[in-house]
């Protein structure tokens, strides 16, 4: 590893039961794997060459929080061996909120100093529809138990549920009044191959909201987290100044990070690969010794380049050129001259002193922009 990551993502593939809409890779109900998915990150983590300090580690999933406390503290002990958190690592763990309450003292002890919690809704017939097994009693209680060791608490919102309307949504927004957290992240609600909702989408019981209705969730979002004094400041996030996800950012701006566990997929040394997605052949695979990686794509600078700056637009500040230039060896000119003309044109885009950055209206369209600089 010439470039050593300093962000680590570890994925944790285990859920109570699988909610109609998830396509994650994970497995519900199979808590007997826990044992052998902890001996292989262990074997996983072994594997690298050398030991990394780290600034942010991210337990995500499935649900990290379904396992015990046992298993999380070794899981911990397994990561810590080869992964020294610098003085100030960010460290988050996925939860779900009926997994926080009365296991305070331990996220503490393990260190973890942010919580993204699943809320996806506050409302109890959406709750439902979603097939989450929380109710928003168990949200306000989860959010209270945090305040005692997280620094920084982020809950997930879910849009454009089946059925829903504006009004319906902003209700849901209103709930987040006067909470304490400090992060939101929203997402439309995406019908996926394979999931039951995307079944059910088939047969016609469920129908996609309309794009126009889509937008004017969004923009009520916008406007209402602004409202509130959250800052717009990557397509699906906000957060309170200075409340950012740093591992997040790591993502969004091409540094490097290693990822473990089943379907995790990482950067190193400009190469992206990702883990095998079924739990059980990654066990199997690494119980053989063998590596779970299925998936490796070294990137031709070129590509490499687009892929940054289409992700780096993602943040609502934009893409520095000097920071660009920095990472891929390329000017915007030499990556993307043609379609930054043309979605500049097009208003999506503009430009001020070495930046670029999508439009209110590029914002909005951020699909379309990445779809134009990708080529595809
Ligand atoms: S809790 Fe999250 S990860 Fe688990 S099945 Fe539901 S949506 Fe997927």
């Amino acid at each position: 590893m010439s470039d050593l990551p300093r962000s680590v993502y570890v994925h944790v593939p285990f859920c109570r039961h699988r909610c109609g809409y998830c396509n994650f890779t994970l497995v519900a109900d199979r808590d007997y794997l826990i044992e052998r998915f902890l001996a292989a990150v262990d074997w996983e983590l072994q594997q690298m060459p050398t030991s990394l300090e780290i600034d942010t580690l991210y337990l995500g999933g499935g649900t990290p929080t379904h396992l015990s406390e046992r298993q999380l503290t070794k899981l911990f002990e397994t990561i810590e061996r080869r992964c020294k958190r610098a003085g100030n690592c960010e460290v988050t763990i996925e939860a779900n909120p009926c997994d926080v309450v009365g296991r305070q003292e331990t996220f503490k002890r393990l260190g973890i100093n942010r919580v993204s919690l699943g809320v996806q809704s506050f409302d109890a017939q959406k709750l439902q529809q979603l097939d989450r097994s929380h109710t928003r009693n168990q949200i306000v209680e989860a959010i209270e138990a945090c305040r005692s060791f997280a620094q920084s608490l982020s809950i997930d919102l879910i849009f454009a549920a089946p059925d829903e309307t504006l009004n319906d949504w902003r209700r849901d927004l209103a709930e987040l009044k006067g909470l304490p957290i400090n992060h939101i992240s929203t997402y439309e609600l995406t019908y996926e191959k394979g999931t039951r909702f995307w079944n059910a989408l088939t047969q016609g019981r469920h129908s996609i909201a309309t794009e126009d209705l889509r937008l004017e969730m969004y923009d009520l979002t916008i406007a209402e987290l602004a409202n509130l004094g959250f800052c717009h400041y990557e397509i699906s996030s906000f957060a309170k100044p200075g409340f950012e996800s740093r591992h997040n950012t790591v993502y969004w701006t091409g540094k490097p990070f290693l990822a473990v566990g089943p379907g995790a997929a990482g950067y190193l040394n400009g190469t992206r690969y990702q883990n095998t997605q079924s739990v059980i052949r990654y066990l199997q695979q690494v119980e053989a010794g063998m590596s779970p990686v299925f998936d490796l794509d070294e990137l031709p600078p070129m590509d490499r380049a687009k892929e940054l700056l289409a992700i780096g637009l993602r943040r609502i500040n934009g893409i520095a050129e000097n920071d660009f230039r920095d990472v891929s060896g390329l000017s915007f000119e030499q990556c993307a001259q043609n379609a930054l003309r043309k979605l500049s044109e097009l208003g999506l885009l503009t430009s001020d002193g070495g930046t670029i950055r999508l439009t209110a209206r590029g914002v909005r369209l951020y699909d379309s922009v990445a779809v134009e600089i990708l080529g595809k």
